[in-house]
Parts: C-alpha cells; structure tokens; sequence
C-alpha cells in the first residue's frame, strides 16, 4: 500500500485538531501514516487566537487574517470548550475561573501541542493559491506562494483539508451618507484596542456576538455612548446606562445616524459588526463550498465532507456553539476516514444523511434548540471513534445556563463560574469583577488571586 498524502490548509485550533488526531495515531501505534503538509499563512500556529495589530495586508502584503482584539475575553465558558484529551486542570494545575482573556486561551490551546513534532508538518507564510483535482490521476495539486523563499510551489496530495476559517473576510454593506460621515468607518475585523473611543459616540450596526462583545468593550474602556442597531432582532439585555439598542440604520446626513424608527443621532465612529464571508479564493468552483455562517452547511458530509468530491474535506465551518471540542470531534471523524477506519457510504446516502440534518436545522427556533442540535452533531460523531468519550450533553447544559446568565447581567456573566464535565472540577471565581478588570494578559490574569470554590 501506497503512503497517502494529506495537505493541511491553516494552522488554526482546527487545523492543529487535525495534526493532533494523526500525532495520537502515532502515539497509539497505528502503522502506515499519511505524509502530512500544514500550510499557514502566519508566521505562527493558533489563527484567529494571535493577536496581531496589523489591520488590512500582513508583512507579505496577504489579507489579515486575525479579528481578535486587545482585551478580548472568552464569550462563552470555557468547560465548554474543553479538550477531552487534555484538561484546563492538566495544563494549569490548579483551577481557573470560567471566562479567560484571549492569551490564556491561547496558551491552553497550544499547551497540548508537541511544538517540535508538529512543526515539522507545518510550512508558515505559505498561503495557499490555487487548488485543482484530476479525476484521472485521482490527485489534488495544491499551489502555494512559499514568501520564505519567495517562489510559488506545487504538490500532489491524495486529500485536502481545508481548515482556514470563516471569521475573517468582512461582510461590509452600505448605508447612504457612508461616504459623507466624517469620523471612523471600520469593521469588526479591524478593531483592535476599544481605548480608540475612549469618550466617543460609537455606532454599532449588527445584532451578534462582535456587536454585543465591542460594545461592552467599548463601554469597559470608557466610550461615551454606544448604540447598537440591529436589522432582524435586539439583542435585548438589559444594559447599562451609556449603551442602547436601536432599529436598523436607514442612512447618514453627516455625523448623524437616521434609524429606521425615526429617531436619529450624532456620532464619532461608526464600526460594522456585520459578520463574515466565507471565502475561499484559492478553490475553483467545483471544490468551493459557498455557505453563509449555519450550524450544518449543505453540501458537507458529517459537517466535513464535501459532497462532490468526499477527499475535500473542510474543517470547522459550522456557526460555532462548540468550537475546540467540535474541531476535535470532526478531525479524529476525518483521521478515522481516511485511515480507512470507516468507511463512507455512496453518494446518495450521504446526500440522504446531509437532508436529514438541514431538515432539522430548519426545525430550530430558540437557542437551546440549536445548542442541542449542534450537541447532537459532535454526539454523532464522537460515538464513532475513539475520541475520548465526554459529557457533550452536559455541556450543552451549561450553554443553556450561559444564555440565562447573560441574560441576567450582560456586564457579569463573565464573574460567574462552571463545573468542568472532563474532571469535574468547579471553576475558581475572579478576585473582582470583569468589568474592573483592565489587564488581560496571561501574566497579569495568572497573577490575580482567584478565590478557589468551596469542595
Ligand atoms: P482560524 O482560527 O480562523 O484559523 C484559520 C487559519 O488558516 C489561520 O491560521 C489562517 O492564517 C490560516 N489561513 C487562512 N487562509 C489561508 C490560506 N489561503 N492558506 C493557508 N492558511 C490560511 N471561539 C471560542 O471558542 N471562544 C471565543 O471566545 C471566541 N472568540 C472569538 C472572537 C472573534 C472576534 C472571532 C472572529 C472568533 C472567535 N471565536 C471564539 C471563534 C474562532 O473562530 C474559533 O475559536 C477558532 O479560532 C476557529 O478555528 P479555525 O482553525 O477553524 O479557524
Ligand atoms: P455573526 O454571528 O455572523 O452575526 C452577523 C450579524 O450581522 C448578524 O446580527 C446580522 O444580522 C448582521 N448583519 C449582517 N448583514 C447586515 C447588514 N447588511 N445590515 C445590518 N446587519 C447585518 O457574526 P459576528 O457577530 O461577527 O460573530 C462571529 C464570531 O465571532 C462568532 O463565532 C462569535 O462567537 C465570535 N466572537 C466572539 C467574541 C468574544 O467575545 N470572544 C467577540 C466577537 C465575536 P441578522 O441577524 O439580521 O442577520
Ligand atoms: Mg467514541
């Protein structure tokens, strides 16, 4: 038997799961491993979780990939996003509350990686250019621009990972007036440090994650005002005095701000938290999956496995609930897939099998619904390897507990704490709350005191 060959497309928390998954085949024994090439347009593994304060083009003059900004904390709690095979307690020997800073996240993700194993796979500030398939020889050509040597460079590989995430390539639309406004028009993906706006009416247009979380940084570090306008529903938190919600933004006169009430407002800047665009230019048509940001994708197998061509396989291309935990449940699927473990079924099975779960995800209506839903998924795929076995569903539990919390108080559910579902340890609690914490260093957050829960 021939050896396979594997390109890996980005080394982020998903592409990283899929060279994980391959390292504990190794590790267990396995024989006859796939040849594995990851390449990374950064310079370093981790994706969306560097933090870079480059915005627009990278030193090679490639499109940034990073939106994460200064000061930005977990969203969600982290015993929900808890690696099976490797433990908060594991890699910080004591416990930590449940919402860490981006660096202390950052650092539990790689802590599991066996850096000098690992980076020999990996080929950084290699963005991939072009990727075609020949149905003769059965191969993928995959071209990249190696800006190390400053050549482009080809290879043959018998499977395709595509692991380059979907939160990158700004969806910006265009309000009357835009032109005209004379202060800052940005998106999310631009935003870097909320001190910016220190004293300033900010304007937020989007209803999501990015316009609740800047907007309550913004308000952290000290804005004026903040107004978030939505187009289909609010947020609808109870918020603090100095942020608003309003109805969608109808047009520009100026500085001020006309919403589709009727009511109007000055502003200083103006920051789209308008979502992503999946884009994928280095693929032809034929591989391309067009989709916009769901919990199940048409056209993906198991979530993963492109319909028209099954060795195309896209990594973490989900709206995410779960995020590391589900990267690891799709690419040990994967590994298992194409070791020959499990076997896919015929076209038209796996065409049946994708129909059923769009027909549920068009059966979904509140966010519990989609929380299980996506649960249910990484419960279908977890079961068929040997991924360590883990309480998905409790975790789903505490993701339903996380949206009553927010609820609550969008400014403190981040001082709230868990109880992990891998050791079942109680997360500590912060020494104060997160809204009077300003550091969000690994160091300064390792450096508070947290206050160890009650046995
Ligand atoms: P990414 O992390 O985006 O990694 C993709 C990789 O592919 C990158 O390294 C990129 O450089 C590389 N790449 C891109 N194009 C190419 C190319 N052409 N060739 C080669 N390499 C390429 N999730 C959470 O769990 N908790 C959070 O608190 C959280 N906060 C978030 C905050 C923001 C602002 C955003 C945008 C996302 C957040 N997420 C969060 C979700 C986040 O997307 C996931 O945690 C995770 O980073 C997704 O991993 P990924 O590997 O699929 O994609
Ligand atoms: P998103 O969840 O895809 O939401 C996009 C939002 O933009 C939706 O509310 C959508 O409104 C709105 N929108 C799209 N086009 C619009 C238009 N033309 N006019 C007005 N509104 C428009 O994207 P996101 O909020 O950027 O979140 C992306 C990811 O980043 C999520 O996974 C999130 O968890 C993550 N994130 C995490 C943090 C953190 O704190 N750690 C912070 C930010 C983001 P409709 O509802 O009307 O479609
Ligand atoms: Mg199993």
């Amino acid at each position: 038997m021939t050896q396979k060959k594997i390109a890996i497309l980005g080394a982020g928390p998903s592409g990283l799961a899929q060279l994980r998954a391959f390292e504990a085949a190794h590790r267990a024994g396995v024989k006859n491993l796939p040849e594995i090439v990851c390449y990374e347009k950064q310079n370093d593994i981790g994706g969306m979780w560097n933090y870079t304060w480059r915005t627009g083009l990278d030193r090679n003059g490639e499109p940034v990939h990073g939106s994460m900004y200064r000061y930005l904390w977990s969203n969600g709690p982290k015993e929900c996003l808890e690696f099976a095979d490797y433990s908060f307690d594991e890699h910080f020997d004591r416990p930590i509350p449940s919402y860490p800073p981006r660096e202390v996240l950052k650092d539990y993700i790689m802590g599991r990686i066996d850096k000098r194993a690992i980076f020999n796979y990996i080929r950084f500030e290699c963005p991939a250019r072009w990727v075609t398939y020949d149905d003769q020889t059965e191969k993928f050509t995959v071209t990249v621009m190696n800006h190390k040597t400053g050549d482009q460079e080809s290879e043959e590989f018998d499977y395709v990972v595509v692991a380059t995430g979907h939160f990158s390539t700004p969806n910006m639309p265009y309000y009357e007036g835009l032109e005209q406004f004379p202060g800052r028009v940005m998106h999310a993906h631009d935003f870097r440090d909320a001190l910016e706006f220190e004293g300033q009416d900010v304007l937020l247009v989007g209803g999501s994650f990015s316009a609740e979380d800047i907007g309550t940084q913004c308000y952290k570090y000290g804005a004026n005002s903040v107004t978030i306008s939505y187009r289909t529903n609010p947020l609808g938190f109870e918020w603090p005095e100095g942020i608003e919600e309003r109805p969608l933004l109808t047009h520009l006169e100026g500085n001020v701000a006309y919403f589709n009430d009727g009511s109007h407002k000055a502003y200083d800047a103006i920051i789209m938290c308008t979502g992503y665009l999946f884009h994928f230019p280095f693929l032809p048509d034929e591989l391309r999956l067009q989709t916009h940001n769901c919990l199940y994708p048409d056209n993906l197998y198991k979530g993963v496995f492109f319909q028209d061509n099954p060795k195309l396989i896209y990594l973490g291309m989900q709206d995410q609930y779960f995020t590391f935990n589900m990267f690891d449940a799709q690419a040990w699927y994967v590994r298992d897939v194409i070791l020959g473990k499990i076997q896919l079924p015929d076209a038209q099975d796996r065409g049946k099998d994708i129909q059923s779960w769009l027909q549920r995800q068009e059966q979904l209506h509140t966010p519990n619904e989609c929380i299980d839903y996506q649960a249910s998924y990484v419960r279908d795929l977890i079961n068929a390897t040997d991924y360590p076995d883990f309480p998905i569903e409790k975790q789903a539990e505490l993701l339903k507990q996380w949206l009553l919390d927010k609820k609550e108080n969008i400014m403190e559910f981040r001082n709230k704490s868990y109880r992990s579902t891998i050791t079942g340890t109680m997360a500590a609690e912060l020494p104060k709350p997160w809204l009077a914490i300003k550091d969000d260093s690994l160091e300064g957050f390792m450096s508070l005191k947290f206050i160890e829960a009650k046995a």
